[in-house]
């Protein structure tokens, strides 16, 4: 089979894949010609074949718990939903779609519940990702419009990176800016409260007290304004400045002010506005960490403002740049997806309303915007909203206060999921699942950051019965009356409506115009090409106003958040590398799993000794919303008083980590979207009496101890546990059947098990303090059979005799090397590069990924 050009269903970069069902395991690599990427993956791209496994797929229709025909499903799904609009309204049904949709699924069904049911309870995780940039985008330039390209970042001269570990989360764009910074001496500045990887590569980091990015970047314009540096021809032409908008940023002080509120050495803070005077060709980037705070869109339109007061916009190099964090919550924008918008970027405002009845021909448009998420699960555990559909996601996990989602989801009289994965956190709540096609499978457009429309092509099919969800929606919508409106024949169909709607009656009112693609045939959508609509927006200096002018905001700094008594510490949360939201697709890869196998709460050291917590011990973290296991690593990537914690672990993998279940559901007031940054929280040592793992060929069917994480691994598993009282009855269910070899020590409390068959390791379990464990690079390697078949007394050991195994986690997820092995060989080999590495070892010679965490070796080895 020839390879297919696809796009990555990760983050918002948008990468372009090459990709071939091949014998075995399907073909993955970078599109070159893809202008997003060209040929790059990071890690979690680059091994997407090993996610593609029909393990855990929904292959059938699931009604009540038991297999149900499509007809049966869809025939009970359309009743439903007609009866709950009959009884109770249209505002009585929610959808709860997914940047992981494509657009032609999700403007299917926004047209649906915005045309045709009459309500905008439609809304989409985006909400939690970057709908603060989409209000900040509306107030400032009257339109969701981002003003900047990829290429911008090349041609810049100082790139600013706020509240974003691109190296982490969109690794291929960071790697263009250190080519950018390589080839013409882009400067990076980096303002992120945490010493990150990201910046850990910038050329200044400036880690400001959680809260204060408005005092930053206020600070920074009020400089300008004194400096001569704001652009009064450009404001004059193009900007409406509001009354006291001066004064308001007046408020933020000179830099020793600006330093002293956010807890900065003043001399960063002046470097920091001197690199930003002498560069006029500036890039801000941001991403959640600006826009998940209750203060997200004042944080965003501070960066917008600082922008256009100094005339930085439309021009190369120069702009705002909101990074999305899901693969088309750029399309999901342009369709209406979020529940405060129409269709192709219209407001509720009658004429639109009007206009959206004329072209759909549709009964009951919605005239007045819809719950947004954290206010839809509210009013579903309320009873307000009594039927919910959720498609592509898994709210269970990911929504704030997660707890209180999963009574909203339990009270819920009527629950459907679409999704490819049979069992998530959410789906075990639903009355109706429906096998969705998943990536690889599907075939539709996503719109990257940079509003790069690329095409999603099939070179799978899909198993079972699973069927795209376009087609799923349409097909509820024609049981309920609606055929004609929703007869598509397929993608190119939906496409080619979407287009014509976004140029219908447009007249330049709207940038979104997509109307050179309205006559595309189906050749043509087959034949798509990457295109990025809207060229350079505002290069004209026009902005979609009513008088053609951006606006400046005015706002007042925010406060930073106060310990309190009970909860003395700030718990912030986000992506580690080579994980993707709640793992349903990276958990599968062996590779990925291995980079953070666990769910680590950083602490910094004073905090975790104020506490008795050491490293590797387990950590409960408690908030007012609830409290979860975490394994300690102690860091001073952070100021005292703060945690950091990854959102990617579910009751799936674990029954610790969970993220969701602690951050509080406060939302920015425009946007709606949740401050997951700054929860209040404590900390304490968790109470166990053993800490240990399980390698083995088969997974437990029930594991029953405290704290439990399941790793998958090329052969096999690792399960890292915790627990209380004696060991050995746990080990009685958790080994695996053959001839056992036991090491007990109790004094030491430490108690070892092996299993062989045929003179092979079928499972091992070690169980003592976590200093005393070795590490399990090795017994993985046995498992796996990479390396020769050892002794029991070596398995027993963890390691062959004599010798010290590889250790430490996972850094390059492509060639399998771990950190210890990268920090050893530099010693060793007396390495000075990142090249040098990569030529002896591979690592970070592929995706580049892991290059941050490699410098970082390096750094520490010549400290
Ligand atoms: Fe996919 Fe990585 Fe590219 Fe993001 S940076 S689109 S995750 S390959």
């Amino acid at each position: 089979m020839e390879s297919v050009r696809t796009t990555c269903p990760y983050c918002g970069v948008g990468c372009g894949i090459l990709a071939r069902a091949a014998e075995g395991q399907a073909e993955i690599k970078g599109d070159p010609e893809h202008p997003a990427n060209r040929g790059r993956l990071c890690s979690k791209g680059a091994n997407l074949a090993e996610t593609l496994t029909p393990e855990g797929r929904l292959l059938h229709p699931i009604v009540h718990g038991r297999r149900a025909s499509w007809d049966r499903a869809l025939g009970l799904v359309a009743r439903r939903m007609a009866a709950c609009v009959r009884d109770h309204g249209p505002d009585s049904v929610g959808f709860y779609l997914s940047g992981q949709l494509l657009t032609e699924d999700y403007y299917v069904a926004n047209k649906l519940m915005k045309g045709f049911i009459g309500s905008a309870n439609v809304d989409t995780n985006s909400r939690l990702c970057m709908s603060s940039a989409v209000a900040a985008h509306v107030r400032a330039f009257g339109e969701d419009i981002v003003p900047a390209g990829y290429d911008d970042l090349d041609q810049a001269d100082l790139v600013v990176l706020i509240g974003s570990n691109a190296a982490w989360c969109h690794p291929v764009l960071h790697q263009r800016i250190l080519a950018a910074r390589e080839a013409r001496g882009t400067r990076i500045v980096v303002v992120d409260p945490r010493r990150t990887e990201t910046a850990e590569e910038a050329d200044l980091h400036l880690a400001l007290r959680p809260g204060t990015d408005i005092a930053l970047i206020n600070g920074l314009l009020a400089h300008c304004r004194r400096s001569g540096l704001v652009d009064d021809a450009y404001i004059a032409r193009s900007v409406h400045v509001p009354d006291g908008f001066w004064s308001s940023i007046e408020q933020a002080g000179d830099p020793w002010s600006v330093a002293r509120a956010c807890d900065l050495a003043p001399a960063d803070v002046q470097a920091f506005f001197r690199l930003f005077a002498e560069r006029p060709r500036t890039v801000t980037l941001f991403s959640q960490g600006i826009n998940q705070s209750v203060r997200g869109t004042d944080q965003a339109n501070a960066i917008l403002n600082l922008h256009l007061a100094t005339g930085r916009i439309g021009r190369p190099g120069a702009a705002p740049f909101s990074i999305t964090g899901q693969p088309n919550a750029m399309g999901g924008r342009e369709v209406g997806g979020l529940a405060t918008s129409l269709a192709a970027h219209m407001d509720f405002g009658p004429d639109n309303v009007e206009r959206l009845r004329r072209f759909w021909a549709a009964p009951n448009v919605a005239s007045k915007p819809g719950l947004k998420a954290v206010d839809l699960f509210r009013a579903v555990r309320d009873g307000r909203v009594r039927m919910l559909w959720i498609m592509a996601t898994n709210p269970a996990v990911s929504l704030p206060d997660a707890g209180e989602v999963r009574s909203a989801l339990a009270r819920c009289p009527f629950l459907v999921v679409s999704d490819c994965i049979a069992e998530t956190d959410t789906s075990r709540f639903a009355h109706v699942k429906l096998p969705a096609a998943a990536w690889g499978e599907k075939d539709g457009t996503v719109t990257n950051s940079e509003r790069r429309i690329s095409r999603q092509r099939p070179f799978l099919s899909p198993p079972g019965e699973a069927r795209p969800d376009w087609w799923i929606v349409a097909e509820v919508a024609r049981r309920m009356g609606w055929g004609d409106a929703f007869a598509y024949r397929g993608p190119a169909d939906i496409y080619r409506e979407h287009v014509r709607l976004c140029a219908y009656q447009n007249d330049g009112q709207r940038r979104l115009d997509l109307g050179r693609h309205a006559g595309l045939s189906d050749a043509g959508y087959a034949a798509m090409e990457p295109w990025q609509w809207g060229g350079r927006p505002f290069a004209d200096g026009r902005f979609p106003t009513a008088d053609g002018k951006a606006r400046l905001v005015a706002m007042r700094p925010a406060r930073p958040e106060a310990p309190l008594a009970r909860w003395p510490l700030l718990l912030n949360s986000g992506r580690y590398r080579d994980q993707w939201h709640s793992m349903t697709r990276t958990g599968l890869s062996p590779r990925l799993a291995r980079h953070r196998p666990e769910p680590f709460v950083e602490i910094a050291p004073a905090d975790a000794e104020a506490a008795g917590i050491a490293e590797g011990d387990l950590v409960r973290v408690a908030t007012p919303q609830a409290a979860s296991l975490f394994r300690a690593r102690l860091t001073d990537r952070h100021r005292p008083g703060e945690l950091f914690v990854p959102i990617h672990w579910t009751d799936r993998q674990a029954t610790g980590g969970r993220t969701g279940l602690l951050t509080r559901p406060l939302v920015d007031p425009h946007s709606g979207q949740p401050g997951f940054k700054a929860t209040p929280a404590a900390i304490a040592k968790a109470a166990v009496d053993w800490h240990g793992f399980l390698v083995a060929r088969t997974l437990p069917a029930a594991i029953g101890t405290l704290y439990a994480v399941r790793i998958r691994l090329a052969g096999g598993w690792l399960v890292e546990l915790a627990g209380s009282g004696d060991p050995a009855p746990q080990a009685e269910r958790l080994l695996p059947a053959g001839h056992r070899v036991e090491a007990n020590d109790a004094a030491r409390r430490q108690l070892r098990i092996v299993v062989e068959r045929e003179g092979k390791l079928e499972g091992a379990l070690l169980i003592g303090r976590p200093g005393s464990l070795p590490p399990r690079e090795w017994l993985i390697g046995q498992l796996a059979g990479d390396d020769e078949a050892a002794s029991a007394a070596e398995w027993l050991a963890g390691r062959p005799l004599g010798a010290r195994p590889a250790a430490g986690p996972m850094l390059c997820a492509c060639f399998e090397v771990t950190a210890d092995r990268v920090a050893q060989a530099i010693a060793e080999h007396d390495l000075g590069s990142v090249e040098q590495v990569g030529s002896l070892l591979r690592a970070g010679s592929n995706c580049g990924a892991c290059r941050p965490e490699i410098r970082a070796l390096l750094r520490r080895n010549f400290a």
